[in-house]
């Protein structure tokens, strides 16, 4: 069963440690959302763990199935079964959407999809995300709406099928259509139960669609409250103003 275990995790930007000890384990078929509020250092664990060269890993560990992930390429964490979505947040010029998911389905599975089965899972992945057809031909994020971009997002997930999903944000900037069509795809890539969802998010909202079991509340770039759904529900009702001494 894929498991992802992220031990006493610090990492600076520069010489600014922001990350100051984080310790996580997410095992196939659980759903954990991290909240916390801005600036408290959650998308720079998911840069982390997505490897960006900017985010300085000072000390702790991360396994994948017991394989140490932080010594891999960009590349090799895909493969590895790990999905982040930061991996692919820029434009990608003149790269239609189905060119770049099908390269990225290569690179994943050491090997190419036949293009009959590409395109009808392809399809059928659009489908199920109230995307239109002509959607493919576009090129990668090139004046994609928020809403787009977090549908793309999804898009890799179900054709990817990778076994931890990190998504960072993919709520923010969803009317409430794409965020029930969004979590209805983040639903639908938890359902098979052997794979592990971290949502991480500044709102509760998200958390109506896609129920975690457990919920990290971040602060001053660790971890300062857990619990299950009802920690959310609190959050909702009180907000983070309890934390802002942990963060100061
Ligand atoms: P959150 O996602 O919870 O809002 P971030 O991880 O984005 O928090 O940021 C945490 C802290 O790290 C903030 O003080 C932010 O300014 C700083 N930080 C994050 N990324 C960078 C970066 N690339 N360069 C400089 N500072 C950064
Ligand atoms: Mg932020
Ligand atoms: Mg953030």
């Amino acid at each position: 069963m894929p498991t992802l275990e992220i031990r006493e995790l610090h990492v600076a930007v520069g010489d600014k440690e922001i990350l100051r000890g984080v310790d996580l384990t997410i095992a196939a078929g659980e759903t954990h959302a991290i909240m916390g509020p801005n600036g408290s250092g959650k998308s720079t664990l998911a840069y982390a763990l997505a490897g960006h060269p900017k985010y300085t890993i000072t000390s702790g560990t991360v396994l994948l199935d017991g394989e140490d992930v932080l010594a891999m390429s960009v590349d090799e964490r895909a493969r590895a079964g790990l999905f982040l979505a930061m991996q692919y947040p820029v434009e990608v010029p003149g790269v239609s959407v189905s060119n770049f998911l099908r390269s990225a389905i290569t690179s994943v599975r050491g090997e190419a999809p036949k293009l009959r089965q590409f395109a009808k899972d392809l399809k059928t992945g659009m489908d199920a995300l109230s995307i239109d057809s002509a959607f493919a031909q576009r090129n990668v994020n090139e004046g994609f709406s928020g809403g787009e971009k977090k549908r793309h997002e999804i898009l890799q997930l179900e054709l990817l099928q990778p076994k931890i999903a990190v998504l960072d944000e993919t709520d923010s900037g969803l009317d409430v259509d794409a965020l029930r069509v969004v979590s209805e795809g983040i639903n639908r890539f938890r359902s098979s139960g052997d794979t592990g969802v971290l949502l991480i998010t500044h709102y509760t909202r998200i958390l109506r669609y896609v129920k975690p079991e457990f919920v990290h509340v971040f602060a001053g770039g660790r971890i300062v409250e857990e619990g299950g759904p009802e920690l959310a529900e609190k959050l909702e009702a009180e907000g983070y103003e309890a934390y802002a001494k942990a963060s100061a």
